[in-house]
């Protein structure tokens, strides 16, 4: 399975420049894309020289804009023909706050951190850490993912420089397989409450555990749909209109740029269309 999967992502990323090489023969001008990126634990020293490396690259040809700016974009009548990133990161670990000192506060760019609100400050090997861990990482975490979360002064030194926090559940739980309706109501709003009062902030966004399809049922966007303004989803898409779901694209330091320009440039949006139709149906 995962060799086709290969097979599929090298055939687009093929597609992907010979697209880009009669574009740029024909200088056909790009169109509005409003992307998101979803990075997670960027561990090692290595990974975070690659990643500066992607945004560097990124940044010839996106405008990297902030959350509040993504909103305004999103609203806006008139779509400029222009290509824009915002940048998050999901599950709220240490490595976090040092991507925003090194790189992002140094290139003035603003993005948004999903945190696990009982995820803060626990100590590896506690008991808490372990049950959180393993929720993350549900085959059972490797040693190298054995990462230790933020504190509430990283998270306080990531607000202080601009940045902006959302909710991203209480322990990381797939909110589609939750039983018990209380539960469900708990890993969303307790969660959100905990943020809102420990920083003295509002929360409006929500990242899915997971963030695929399989991830998000009926009764987990009826309850957000009424305590958050963004939702925002781990389907692959161009955010062009104006929705509560946001389309996100997946993607790690390791990853070839061209792959990520392929994702970008939405050579594998068709395969979420359908499945983002559906989830935005439970809206109603
Ligand atoms: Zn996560």
């Amino acid at each position: 399975m995962k060799c086709f999967k290969d097979f599929i992502l090298n055939i687009l990323d093929i597609f992907f420049l010979i697209k880009k090489n009669i574009r740029n023969l024909l200088s056909i001008k790009s169109s509005f894309q409003l992307r998101v990126l979803i990075y997670h634990d960027v561990k090692s020293d290595i990974q975070i020289k690659l990643f500066h490396n992607q945004i560097l690259s990124l940044k010839k040809e996106y405008v990297f804009i902030s959350p509040f700016e993504f909103e305004k974009l999103l609203k806006k009548k008139n779509k400029p023909n222009k290509k824009y990133i915002l940048l998050t990161f999901d599950d709220g670990f240490k490595s976090n706050r040092k991507i925003a000192e090194e790189i992002l506060n140094k290139l003035n760019i603003k993005a948004l951190f999903f945190i696990i609100s009982d995820f803060i400050s626990k100590p590896l090997k506690s008991n808490a850490y372990e049950k959180i861990i393993n929720n993350i990482y549900p085959n059972g975490p490797r040693k190298e993912e054995l990462s230790k979360p933020m504190d509430y002064d990283d998270i306080k030194f990531l607000l202080t420089s601009g940045h902006q926090i959302g909710c991203h559940t209480l322990s990381h739980k797939k909110l589609s397989s939750l039983e018990n309706f209380n539960d469900l109501k708990s890993e969303i709003i307790s969660s959100k409450i905990d943020l809102e009062n420990n920083f003295g902030i509002k929360i409006k966004h929500f990242a899915f555990p997971f963030g695929t399809y399989e991830s998000i049922n009926h009764d987990s966007i009826q309850v957000l749909n009424q305590y958050y303004e963004y939702i925002f989803s781990g389907l692959r898409g161009n955010n062009k209109r104006v929705t509560k779901l946001i389309y996100r694209d997946a993607v790690n330091p390791e990853m070839k740029i061209i792959r990520l320009k392929s994702f970008l440039n939405g050579n594998a949006d068709f395969f979420y269309k359908r499945k983002f139709r559906i989830l935005k149906s439970y809206f109603n």
